[in-house]
């Protein structure tokens, strides 16, 4: 635990454009669109940033909860901010 909070430290004074690409991956990533190099790139990262980590494990929950319980549903967009802060909150 220690040593992954020394590289987020690490990560957060020198990776500031890292994590703004790992982010625009994150959204290829999760529509499906990303390259095998591009998805490579984006799991190099989440590996030792973890805000971007923690970003990922967020967006691919809400994803397979969509996808599985509520696959024939419209899913409001303030359900799954309800869902987002939910998680958030007892991370
Ligand atoms: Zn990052």
């Amino acid at each position: 635990m220690a040593t992954n909070l020394l590289d987020w430290l690490r990560q957060s004074f020198s990776g500031q454009n890292d994590c703004e690409k790992c982010l625009e991956l994150l959204e290829l990533i999760m529509d499906g669109e990303a390259s095998p190099e591009e998805e490579k790139l984006f799991h190099k990262h989440i590996d030792a940033c973890l805000p971007c980590y923690e970003t990922y494990n967020l967006e691919a929950s809400i994803k397979k909860l969509l996808q599985t319980k509520l696959k024939r549903k419209q899913v409001p967009d303030d359900l799954i901010q309800k869902i987002r802060s939910k998680i958030r909150s007892t991370a």
